[in-house]
């Protein structure tokens, strides 16, 4: 899976989870299984973004699993 052209999506990069019990943003060009982008996509809480720091001034958290510290920036 990668970019998405569904929702809100425009095959930006990043994908924000809205939700506010998660408030993760995902890169949608290293998405793992864990990061349940489908889920985040069927519930309408998709926010894109074209780069993290644009999701981190709103205030979304990086997603561990795509945006961790030992993955490629
Ligand atoms: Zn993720």
């Amino acid at each position: 899976m990668s970019r998405r052209y569904r929702g809100h999506m425009s095959g930006e990069r990043y994908l924000a989870d809205t939700n506010p019990e998660m408030h993760h943003v995902h890169d949608l060009d290293n998405e793992k299984t864990e990061c349940q982008i489908e889920a985040i996509l069927r519930a309408g809480l998709d926010k894109p973004f074209f780069t993290r720091l644009d999701a981190g001034r709103e205030g979304f958290t990086r997603c561990d699993y795509c945006l961790g510290e030992s993955s490629r920036e």
